[in-house]
């Protein structure tokens, strides 16, 4: 009898437990769903107001064509539209061995290649990058950059003097381009300030050539600069020496910048010497450009605020690699504050600004296996999240779905603007050349910028513009305005 009661008085303390346990994971699964519901509520939102149907793109592009126009006739326009070169450009014909220097924030690059004719790719192209001590690039100054530059010049040059052979070398030729630094500290510095705003009317880009080619001479190297460029410039030339079609260059690496063709009674402000071509080399900051039609979020908003530029750059900050992967970043710290989604305790890391970069957040997107393995490497390596759950994982990827997604369509929507500016659309071929990282390391990003142009041109005129990479890679531009300001120069 006894043992009957405890018997019984255990089965039923058992039960009440197991009901107990029942009763709590049911609220726990209640509760975990409901996050989940709000998680997704929140990813549907963002997506929303990333959205960019074609009839926006064509916004977006009609008015970065109005800026353009606008731009030309201005010295005040937020576009800059500098004319940066009016020396002739390359033909396609010019060939032999060539150098160039591409200066950017923290290092130079010498490159050396051989140009065969616009049927042939560069070849034999040597690189060698070399680091700029930051004393270098402080302050005023650049007699200290520059001695450098030539001192490692004349040893780039001396290692490939025997290749070059004799004959070359008394034709040796130095283009030189500029990358503007988008690094915060580089991007303040007096120098890079000067170099924002190169244009070829400019004293200070004469002063600057100037000084290079003092200390070229002082070290011994038998070239000099004609001109100093950007790099965009750089790779328009290269695109040109291949085809006339190619009516501009873009930048999408860390930073964003457009070099375009532009007819020179087209550019009102511009009072110099007409080119013989009848043609100029147009800098539009693009990255600058801004419109109502632009699908800002509360995140774009909260990440310009609070970035060293607050107001400025607004394009940029919605394209380009520097600022993608802190996008994504902030819509995820926002889910993991209102929905729990990586658990209960916010990851500490995850609340430290510009943590996610491009690169990782494009493994995290083009992420392909089934219970999205590399997402949860990538959440562990960088935010220390050692736990996620599938469904979070997922949630993710489509976070950097969207942003992605919206970046591309936007600079597919102003390589449109760009193309109607220049009243190309319906009737002539136009090719486009993109140099940058993004762009050539982020593949799903990049089919996204093609397709949108597809999209927004649709059937009729899609054929007309085609997007191509830049010839030889990042730098190699300067190799081409080498070749065309010699050869068009007679020598
Ligand atoms: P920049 O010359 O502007 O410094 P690059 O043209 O070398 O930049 O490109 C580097 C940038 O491209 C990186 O800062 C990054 O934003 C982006 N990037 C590079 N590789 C990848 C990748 N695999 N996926 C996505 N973005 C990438
Ligand atoms: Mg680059």
């Amino acid at each position: 009898m006894r043992k009957e009661v405890v018997v019984a008085a255990a089965a039923v303390t058992v039960g009440a437990a197991a009901v107990g346990v029942a009763v709590f994971l049911k609220h726990w699964e209640q509760q975990r769903e409901r996050r989940l519901r709000q998680a997704k509520r929140l990813l549907r939102k963002f997506a929303n107001d990333c959205a960019t149907p074609v009839a926006k793109l064509w916004n977006i592009a009609d008015d970065l064509a109005s800026k353009m126009e606008s731009g030309l006739s201005s010295e005040e326009s937020i576009l800059g539209m500098l004319v940066s070169y009016v020396a002739p450009l390359p033909t396609g014909e010019e060939k032999g061995i060539y150098y160039g220097i591409n200066l950017r924030g923290t290092n130079f690059l010498m490159i050396r290649g051989s140009l065969g004719g616009k049927n042939l790719p560069i070849s034999e192209l040597q690189r060698e990058e070399v680091a700029i001590p930051s004393t270098a690039m402080d302050g005023d100054s650049t007699k200290e950059l520059f001695d450098l530059i030539a001192v490692e010049l004349a040893k780039f040059i001396s290692v490939h003097s025997e290749i070059d052979g004799k004959a070359e070398s008394r034709e040796r030729k130095l283009g030189f381009t500029v990358s503007f630094p988008v690094e915060e500290d580089a991007r303040s510095s007096g120098t890079a300030i000067k170099w924002r705003s190169l244009s070829v009317n400019d004293i200070v880009g004469k002063e600057l050539t100037n000084d290079i080619n003092r200390a070229l001479e002082k070290h011994g190297i038998d070239l000099r600069v004609f001109a100093l460029a950007n790099d965009t410039t750089g790779d328009l030339a290269g695109a040109i020496y291949y085809s006339k079609e190619n009516v501009a260059a873009i930048t999408l690496g860390m930073g964003t910048d457009v070099g375009y063709v532009e007819s020179a009674e087209q550019v009102p402000k511009w009072h110099g010497q007409s080119p013989n071509s009848g043609e100029m080399i147009i800098n539009m900051q693009w990255g600058n450009f801004s419109s109502s039609h632009l699908p800002f979020t509360e995140f774009d908003a909260s990440l310009d605020a609070e970035s060293s530029n607050p107001g400025s750059r607004m394009f940029e900050k919605l394209i380009s690699g520097m600022y993608l992967g802190e996008i994504v970043r902030r819509v995820l710290l926002k889910m993991a504050q209102e929905t729990a989604l990586f658990g209960e305790w916010v990851p500490p890391k995850l609340a430290t600004p510009y943590l996610l970069r491009s690169p990782d957040m494009a493994a995290m997107h083009q992420d392909t296996s089934e219970d999205f393995e590399l997402v949860d490497e990538k959440l562990k390596e960088i935010f220390e999240i050692n736990y996620s759950t599938q469904m979070a994982r997922e949630l993710v990827a489509e976070v950097c779905d969207v942003v992605a997604e919206r970046g591309a369509r936007l600079v597919g929507a102003g390589i449109v603007g760009i193309v109607k500016k220049l009243g190309r659309i319906a009737n002539k071929k136009s090719v486009v050349t993109i140099e940058g990282g993004l762009y050539e390391h982020y593949r799903v990003f990049r089919n996204y910028l093609h397709n949108s142009v597809w999209e927004v041109l649709g059937n009729d005129h899609s054929d007309n513009v085609i997007i191509e990479n830049c010839h030889g890679g990042s730098g190699a531009g300067s190799i081409f305005l080498a070749a065309s300001q010699t050869y068009n120069a007679g020598s």
